[in-house]
């Protein structure tokens, strides 16, 4: 079964902290976690492609309020006014960014 988080929380003013059921740490720096939104304004749903580009997301993005949606994914409202981008658990785990994880994915 995968993970699912037993707390999320910000970390500051820049990052927000996930830990999981298993034991995992997740901290996410807030633009990327925005950038990383699959919303239907953020990516193009027939395509697949991102509208959004990574330098519309300012550095100094947060989010104003986070929410559980069922027991599979979490809504963030950001404070640039985007509140449609739901992200679940699995799409978190992968994006986490700690060393480990990264490894795991073949990534630098
Ligand atoms: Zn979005
Ligand atoms: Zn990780």
């Amino acid at each position: 079964m995968a993970a699912m988080p037993s707390e999320i929380e910000k970390l500051g003013a820049r990052e927000i902290k996930i830990t999981w059921d298993d034991g995992h740490v997740s901290v996410y720096r807030n633009p990327e976690l925005r950038f990383a939104c699959s919303c239907a304004l953020c990516v193009e749903e027939t395509t697949g492609v991102r509208r959004l580009r990574r330098e519309q997301v300012p550095e100094e993005i947060a989010p104003t309020a986070m929410e559980l949606v069922g027991n599979y994914a979490v809504q963030i409202t950001w404070n640039d006014g985007h509140a449609t981008g739901i992200y679940t658990y699995d799409h978190l785990r992968q994006l986490c960014p700690c060393d480990d994880c990264r490894r795991i994915r073949g990534m630098p």
